[in-house]
């Protein structure tokens, strides 16, 4: 295979896995927190354990930090879709930087024509 054709193909799966962790993708830091609740005869209020884990969504924002609550059947979706996010962002610096060298190599090719 030619040099050039595997770096496409390269690009192309690079791009297909882009978009689809761009469409479940959700942008936060995952905060879990153990709580007690309103029942003062629970054990959550003695020797515990806490209820819990509660998952929030908490990123920060000019307001200060913000924390959305998520719903226990929407935690593995969140989960999924925050470490979506991670590799995201993994991705596009990988894309990035072939894009980088695309441009500088083409314009190195360039210099050495007459
Ligand atoms: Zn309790």
């Amino acid at each position: 295979m030619q040099k050039s054709e595997k770096q496409h193909e390269q690009r192309t799966e690079l791009l297909q896995q882009i978009q689809a962790l761009a469409q479940v993708a959700i942008f936060g830091n995952a905060t879990e927190s153990y709580r007690t609740c309103g029942n003062p005869g629970c054990r959550c209020h003695r020797e515990g354990p806490k209820h819990g884990p509660h998952l929030y969504i908490s990123f920060h924002s000019e307001k200060g930090t913000r924390n959305t609550y998520v719903p226990k059947a929407a935690q593995q979706t969140v989960r999924d879709g925050l470490e979506a996010w991670k590799q995201l962002q993994i991705r596009l610096h990988e894309l990035a930087e072939m894009n980088k060298k695309h441009a500088l190599d083409s314009a190195r090719q360039q210099d050495d024509e007459p």
